[in-house]
């Protein structure tokens, strides 16, 4: 075995394989941007290697610098995660060079199935069923119109680079191909520099079911069962499970049959997956099934065949590629219960799925599960820190398993409705609304299944009276329970220097709200939002109310029955400058983009007087002078400031 390997990668799926790595005494390496300083997975390595800029082609991409930084720690092999080098063979290649391991297939195989028309007409020759269509070298568009005409419509286009659902176009009638032929080639030049394209069968109802493989260097070849992935939005994976739903005997022997018998055509090493797309219109046939393609690295939905077979796929990956046998052969897999894993994204789904980025001001995950279930959160953040624009917003895999479907299925719904994020936007609602839909828990699931139910997925809700009373208390600074260890020293503050009456002005949605808080001689406080009902409330809200309030830089989040609902306070800028008084600075409350700066350095400006724009939260905040004064020193336009950042500063 290695005793010491390099990690290129980040977030999650570095510190998963740094867990596994540690597990087996194996030393680590990560490798990390300037923006990733001081990210967890830098944290849990042993060492790690600063490799360059925060943009993914000065740092992530550099496959130069990772292997470099291989050498000068001493590693001896390279595990690529997934995304990133995971697929690219010159990097594999290059690795092979400097005399390091690279923990993945060969260069050779990676080739073999990078491009979706070579590696479907490799599949046919194996004798694996692929997608009827046309994978030729020919791109005229006669040709290829011709050859949809011959398919039938609806037909598919695709990039033979193709990925992530990029450079992809349903066609329905043979009067849009032409155009829908030049959408895909551009978006594919753009995304691959590669605009060639194939096309094939749209097939009906589809669902999206993978087997997972693993090969060593010794012929030896096996699957671990299924995964279903058709809970997919515009061709993105949302919620994954093993097994699938609805997976009958023989369908089950003839795809995984397949799969293996794809992985010996290349005589594959190490973990990939054989992704099947499979017509659900006449339920699941042993002969409606259809090679897709090959991913060659380990799946972000990996967790699920291991939450199911008990394997370690990370383990396997560094016993293969440190050149031993598989640990067992295929009668030692075992299938046991059901297993979801959902992807937790900082993104907008009321907003189109926008993604979004922020500080992770607070982050919670669930710990508990019901008996007989087991939950295990993917994550490579903390509370803190933030979600940047540099990389893939997600911020954890939540995963479940149970004895069967229904079961895991609720521990999963229970587990996202638990979860709480403040400081970003997320999915977290609409995860928990997919995982609690009908048809969803029927496990009658095809791609098209989230498309059609989207506005009922991403309906929003409105906060109670009581959540809205809750987040007036806290924007007082009253019911900041995690300002202070002591819930009843931060009343007493309340109490020493301010009225016994207060008023909390604060918006949701852009809507003004008010509200009326009394101090009460038990310590506790009566809280009348204008236009409801008075609710009394303890200072320590997470504790008595059923719901969590979490207070951030110029906001207040409260979750309540799974969802979150993030209220901000009017005037966190009348804070902030508060905290700024004597300094005579302005800073910004939260996180944002410098949109519009209309005063300059010299300025004699007076109070209330507009000075800048900031965009936070995807809102827009006018930041007005809080006195009279000279600018000594402006925020610049354009400029992305953290909270805390000075935006102005006066003369003295
Ligand atoms: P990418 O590599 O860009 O992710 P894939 O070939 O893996 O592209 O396809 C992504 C998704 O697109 C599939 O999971 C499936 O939902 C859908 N899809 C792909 N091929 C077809 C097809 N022939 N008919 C219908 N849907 C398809």
């Amino acid at each position: 075995m290695f005793s010491k390997i390099l990690i290129a990668n980040r977030g999650e799926i570095a510190c998963r394989v740094i867990r596994t790595a540690r597990k087996m005494g194996v030393k680590t390496v990560a490798v990390y941007s300037d923006a990733d300083a001081r990210a967890l997975h830098v944290a849990m390595a042993d060492e790690a290697v600063h490799i360059g800029g925060s943009p993914v082609a000065e740092s992530y991409l550099r496959g130069d610098l990772i292997i470099a930084a291989a050498k000068a720690t001493g590693a001896e092999a390279i595990h690529p995660g997934y995304g990133f080098l995971s697929e690219n063979p010159d990097f594999v290649d290059q690795v092979t060079q400097a005399g390091l391991v690279f923990i993945g297939p060969s260069a050779e195989a990676i080739r073999a199935m990078g491009l979706k028309d070579a590696a479907k007409r490799l599949m046919e020759k194996a004798g694996v069923p692929v997608v009827p269509g046309y994978h030729g070298e020919a791109q005229e568009i006669v040709i290829l119109a011709s050859k949809a005409r011959e398919i039938g419509y609806p037909v598919l286009i695709k990039a033979r680079a193709g990925g992530g659902g990029k450079g992809m176009r349903r066609v329905d009638h043979p009067d849009d191909f032409s155009d829908a032929l030049s959408g895909a080639r551009r978006e594919a030049k753009a995304a691959f520099g590669d605009d060639r394209v194939l096309v094939e069968k749209y097939v009906d109802k589809p669902r999206h079911i993978e087997v997972q493989v693993f090969g060593d260097n010794h012929g030896n070849a096996v699957h671990l069962f299924e995964r279903d992935c058709s809970a997919q939005r515009r061709h993105q994976k949302v919620i994954e499970e093993a097994p699938a739903p609805g997976m009958t005997a023989e369908l089950r022997a003839a795809m995984t049959d397949a799969a293996v018998k794809a992985a010996k055509a290349i005589g594959y090493s190490g973990a990939g997956t054989i992704e099947f797309i499979i017509d659900a219109s006449d339920g699941l046939k042993p002969d409606r099934f259809w090679f897709m393609e090959m991913n060659t690295r380990l799946q972000v939905e990996h967790p699920v065949t291991e939450m199911v077979t008990g394997v370690d796929l990370v383990e396997w990956q560094l016993r293969v590629a440190a050149g031993e046998e598989l640990p067992v052969g295929q009668d030692g897999i075992g299938l046991d219960g059901h297993a979801f894993e959902a992807r937790l994204y900082a993104e907008d789904p009321a907003k189109g799925f926008l993604p979004a980025i922020g500080t992770l001001h607070h982050l919670r995950f669930p710990t508990e599960t019901a008996a007989g279930t087991e939950i295990r959160i993917e994550t490579g953040v903390r509370q803190g820190d933030a979600i940047s624009p540099f990389y893939d917003p997600m911020i954890a895999k939540v995963v479940t398993h149970g004895a069967d479907r229904a079961t895991a299925l609720e521990a999963l719904a229970d587990a996202v409705s638990r979860t709480e994020v403040a400081g970003s936007t997320t999915n977290a609602a609409f995860l928990a609304a997919l995982a609690r839909d009908t048809d969803f828990a029927s496990g009658d699931v095809d791609t098209g299944l989230i498309g059609r139910k989207q506005e009922e997925l991403t309906a929003s809700a409105a906060p109670s009276s009581r959540a809205v009373a809750l987040a007036a208390l806290a924007a007082t600074g009253a019911g900041n329970a995690e300002a202070s260890a002591d819930p009843w020293s931060s009343i007493a503050g309340y109490a020493h220097f301010n009225p016994l009456a207060r008023r909390a002005s604060l918006s949701f949605g852009g809507a003004a709200i008010v509200a009326h808080i009394m101090a009460r001689s038990d310590g506790r406080f009566d809280v009348r939002p204008d236009g409801s009902e008075s609710f009394v409330l303890s200072a320590d809200a997470s504790g008595t109310s059923g719901a969590t309030v979490a207070s951030w830089p110029g906001h207040v989040t409260v979750f309540e029955n799974g969802r979150s609902f993030d209220f901000a306070i009017s005037d966190p800028f009348a804070r902030a400058a508060e905290i700024g008084e004597g300094t005579s600075s302005m800073r910004a409350p939260m996180p944002g983009l410098v949109k519009l700066v209309r005063a300059a350095k010299g300025d004699k400006v007076t109070k209330g007087q507009p000075l800048l724009v900031l965009e936070a939260m995807k809102m827009e905040h006018t930041i007005a002078a809080t006195h009279d004064g000279v600018i000594q020193e402006i925020a610049m336009e354009g400029a992305q400031v953290t909270d805390g950042t000075v935006l102005v500063r006066f003369e003295e």
